[in-house]
């Protein structure tokens, strides 16, 4: 897995749970990608809070923008 496939594997998984498939995946990347793991952990917890709220089961389309981008740019600078 690159860092970009873990990327799109991320905002598949907006509004529900990572595939069993791509977590192990996901998992193997970041034990070799500190970059990554601090995405995961960012993007995990963002998640999280936002599926906390009670009429919000996926990102709004504004964050998951947002974030896509952030993503896009740190990995653009390699
Ligand atoms: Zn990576």
């Amino acid at each position: 897995m690159t860092c970009e496939e873990l990327m799109a594997a991320l905002l598949d998984y907006t509004g529900g749970e990572l595939v069993v498939e791509h977590r192990e995946t996901v998992e193997v990347h970041i034990s070799g990608c500190e970059r990554c793991e601090s995405y995961v952990a960012t993007y995990t917890h963002t998640t999280r809070l936002v599926r906390a709220l009670p009429k919000c089961g996926a990102l709004p389309p504004a964050l998951e923008a947002r974030l896509r981008k952030a993503l896009e740019a740190e990995l653009g600078e390699g």
